[in-house]
Order: structure tokens, then C-alpha cells, then sequence
């Protein structure tokens, strides 16, 4: 069983969304430079949005990796097994290795044999077993030529002749065990040749032990996607510098880059570029040889800012409303390269919760999708709520929820001011409650979907 049996389905994001009742129609146009600036713009649905996103990502190339290395990635080559595993038969207790024959009556009349040597894990018994002889054996020994069956020390008068001082030379078995008991035969787990772990599975724990138990120090995987974070805006400052009034500090690198790395690509935090041409274009030169670029702030309409303006210069880009509350202006596009394939860009917005989420919803399939993952969605669970979210504009809301369990139900409570700017309740959530976008509110105790950031392990509830 591998993570990748389980999921050789796209869970897109399209779950996310069961319970909006709005048609959708998607036409399939690409908005090249889809900015006009004239007030009109495109509103997406989410599902929407993504599906014209994550056709532009494919699973990276390969690289070969120690084991350990390889935690998380995705398998670029049938692993077939060198051996049998295990590969020799061996013992699965403490115990007498011994021939069938001479036990099969042992439940009536115990027989006596001879003990000719012992062997312990590590070591081959140069001798056979032959009738009226037994070998001592240790757990994970190979079972001696002759022999066909273990008898624990326990159905044997071991304890007796210890206690009473005498010697181990023989040995009472004391119980008709069936042929083969306690062998654990050559192969039993793997044969030598086998299919063990497919292309496409994904390393966990045990794939990594697996591995080691065929010998293999190394595997062939797919390498994970470097993505490029860049915040930008005049008013940003760097955690540990000193603020100036008039200034935040830049959340965005620090929570889009955190983001990267758990979705297991490797962020490469360019910094903060100030709203003025020769910085913006500055700081995405630097991201010329990344697999993405994820920018924020910027791109909402009527912005300031010049961020649309060098991003339409430099590629065909996407300037869309989603309808999603938090998160909704988004920015995609693809930007042109010197001798390469362009650079896919994702503008996220700049608020701190609406980068995180956009992020979330965008990114992170995009992330996954690069590694060879199937499955690119969260978790999805049903839940009742423990108090309102409320809709005032007929988008589909991501509602920051503390979910817990609690007789058997998921419970879902909102972890206070949902403002796209308070980045304190989304660490207080462990998950996103949807409304939505035809419904202006959910009330407390009605069902609600609950789209899983994490299980518990690290929110206090
Ligand atoms: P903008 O899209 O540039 O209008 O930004 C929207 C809001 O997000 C503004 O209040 C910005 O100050 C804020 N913002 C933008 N970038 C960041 C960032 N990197 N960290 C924290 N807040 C940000
Ligand atoms: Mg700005």
C-alpha cells in the first residue's frame, strides 16, 4: 500500500466548492494581458482560476537522492527488489530448531533430543539437523539444513533443567507444533525480482525502510520545485530591522516561504521590491532560474502600485477577481525567459491572510502538481458550526475555524475578527469553514464543509 495508491485521483478544488448553487461557466479563454484598466474585469470562480493555473505546471525532472533524502518526494523509478527479503528462512522465536517428524507426538509422549549446537542471529549453522537432534536457535537466525520447525523455549523443559542445574546437551518438547511453526520461509516478504515500490510513490517512513531493507542507499526521485517569494510595497520593512512610522513589517516572505516549505518545495526569498520600475524588475531578474515565482500585494485593481504594469511588460499575464473571500484579486501569468521555458508568476494579493490562502488555494497544488503528486487538495471534512460566518458580497467565504472533535462530530468555531489583514486568527485555525457564495450567512449549528490546514497536532483547542 503507498500514498500513491491512495490517491491516484485530482482532488482539484472543485470539492471545495460543492454547495454553490451559481452556475459556472468557464469558456476556456486565456486573458493575455488581460489587464485593460477600464473597470471591467473577470470574476472567477475559484475553481475557475485554478483549473487555468495548474495546467501550466508538470512534475519536475529527476534526481538521484540518499534514502532519507528522498522523504516526501515522489518515486522516478520502479523499484524492483535485488533479493528475497528476507533471504534466508529463519527463526521467528527463541527456540529449538528441529525436524517435524520427532514432535508430532510430542502432546502424548514428549520426546527427548539431543541438542548438537546453537545459532544466534548473524550466524549460518554449519550443521544439519537429522532425526533425534535439535539446534538452539535465536529470533532472526536461519533455520539450520534439516530442520522444518522451531519450538519455543516455552513448550520445551528449558526453564526445568536451568532451575534444576542440569545441562542443555537434550531437551524435552512438550507440545505437537504443526509443520513450519515459527519459520518465517526465504522470500516471505519480497522475491527477489518484484515490483516493490512503482514510479510515483510517494516516500514516507516506511518507503524509506523499505528501500534499506533491499540495500538501497539511493533512489531516483522527482527534485522539488525552487519558488522564488518577492514582497512588494514602499511601506514594507524586514523583520529585525527597526520600523519607521508609516511602515509594517513584511509578513509575506516569512508565511508564503513557511508555506513553500511545507507544501515541500524549496522557497528562495528574493525580498521586498519598492513600488518603482527599476526595483520591481530588478528583484524578478533574481528569479530567473526559479520553477516559480510568487509574488504579493500589487495586483488588486486601482493599485497604486507598478507591479501590473512590469509584470504585462515582461510576459502574458492574468490580472483576475476570484470570487473567494479572502483573496480576491489574483495574478497569473507566464513570464518570458531568455532560452528557457517561461516562469510561471502567481501574484498573490497583498493582505497577509489573502496571500496565505491565495497561496493555499493556488500555490500549493502548484507545488504539489511540480513534485508529481496526485493529490492536490486538502482534506475535507463535515462539521457543525459553533458560531456564524457571515457573507456580505456573494463570494464564496474561507472562514478561519478552530476544528475539533467531540462525540464523534467535527465542531467548527471561528477563531474571531475575519478581517483579510488579521493574520493572528488564522494562527489560531486548524481549518477553513466555506460559506457559500449564494448564502449570506451560516448559522450556528448548521453543517458546514471544513477544508483540513492540519489535524490538530499543533493548534491548541
Ligand atoms: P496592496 O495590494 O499593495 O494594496 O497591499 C494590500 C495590503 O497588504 C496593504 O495594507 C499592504 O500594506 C499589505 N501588505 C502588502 N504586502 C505585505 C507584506 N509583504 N506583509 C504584510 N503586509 C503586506
Ligand atoms: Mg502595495
Amino acid at each position: 500500500m503507498t500514498t500513491h495508491q491512495h490517491s491516484r485521483h485530482l482532488h482539484a478544488h472543485d470539492a471545495h466548492g460543492d454547495g454553490d448553487h451559481e452556475s459556472i461557466h468557464d469558456h476556456g479563454h486565456r486573458h493575455h494581458g488581460g489587464h485593460n484598466g477600464h473597470g471591467h474585469e473577470d470574476m472567477l470562480e475559484v475553481e475557475q482560476a485554478f483549473q487555468r493555473i495548474i495546467g501550466h505546471f508538470d512534475p519536475l525532472d529527476t534526481v538521484e537522492l540518499p534514502v532519507l533524502e528522498c522523504l516526501g518526494l515522489t518515486l522516478a523509478e520502479d523499484i524492483n527488489s535485488p533479493l528475497d527479503l528476507p533471504p534466508l528462512a529463519n527463526s521467528a522465536m527463541d527456540g529449538y530448531a528441529v525436524l517435524h517428524t520427532d514432535i508430532a507426538h510430542a502432546n502424548g509422549a514428549p520426546p527427548t533430543l539431543s541438542v548438537i549446537s546453537a545459532v544466534a542471529a548473524g550466524q549460518v549453522s554449519d550443521q544439519t539437523v537429522t532425526a533425534g537432534n535439535a539446534i538452539r536457535i535465536m529470533t532472526g537466525a536461519p533455520v539450520p539444513a534439516g530442520a522444518d520447525t522451531v519450538v519455543p523455549f516455552e513448550e520445551t523443559d528449558e526453564m526445568d533443567r536451568r532451575r534444576n542445574g542440569q545441562p542443555l546437551n537434550e531437551i524435552e518438547i512438550r507440545k505437537a507444533l504443526p509443520l513450519g511453526s515459527n519459520v518465517r520461509p526465504a522470500g516471505e516478504d519480497v522475491h527477489s525480482g518484484e515490483l516493490v515500490l512503482p514510479t510515483g510513490t510517494v516516500v514516507r517512513p516506511a518507503e524509506a525502510g523499505v528501500m534499506a531493507s533491499l540495500g538501497l542507499s539511493k533512489a531516483r526521485v522527482i527534485r522539488r520545485p525552487v519558488v522564488a517569494v518577492l514582497s512588494t510595497g514602499d511601506e514594507l520593512t524586514t523583520a529585525g530591522d527597526p520600523l519607521t512610522p508609516g511602515h509594517i513589517y513584511d509578513s509575506n516572505s516569512s508565511s508564503v516561504a513557511a508555506a513553500v516549505i511545507a507544501a515541500g518545495g524549496v522557497p528562495r526569498i528574493i525580498g521586498i521590491a519598492r513600488d518603482n520600475l527599476d526595483d520591481l524588475h530588478r528583484c524578478i531578474d533574481t528569479a530567473a532560474d526559479a520553477d516559480l515565482l510568487v509574488t504579493s500585494a500589487g495586483v488588486s485593481k486601482g493599485d497604486y502600485d507598478m507591479v501590473k504594469d512590469v509584470l504585462e511588460q515582461r510576459g502574458d499575464m492574468n490580472f483576475w477577481s476570484v470570487r473567494m473571500r479572502p483573496a480576491k484579486p489574483l495574478a497569473f501569468g507566464l513570464l518570458h525567459r531568455n532560452g528557457r521555458s517561461p516562469l510561471p508568476l502567481l501574484g498573490l494579493p497583498g493582505n497577509p491572510v489573502s496571500a496565505l490562502l491565495a497561496f493555499e488555494m493556488f500555490g500549493r497544488p502548484a507545488v504539489r502538481r511540480m513534485l508529481g503528486r496526485d493529490l492536490l487538495a486538502r482534506p475535507m471534512v463535515e462539521g457543525v458550526l459553533t458560531g456564524p460566518i457571515y457573507n456580505s458580497d456573494g463570494r464564496r467565504v474561507y472562514a478561519r475555524v478552530e476544528v475539533e472533535r467531540r462525540d464523534g462530530a467535527w465542531f467548527a468555531t471561528p477563531t474571531g475578527p475575519q478581517g483579510s489583514n488579521i493574520l493572528t486568527s488564522l494562527s489560531r485555525a486548524n481549518g477553513l469553514a466555506i460559506c457559500p457564495s449564494d448564502l449570506t450567512r451560516k448559522e450556528a449549528g448548521q453543517a458546514v464543509k471544513i477544508i483540513m490546514l492540519d489535524w490538530n497536532e499543533e493548534v491548541e483547542l
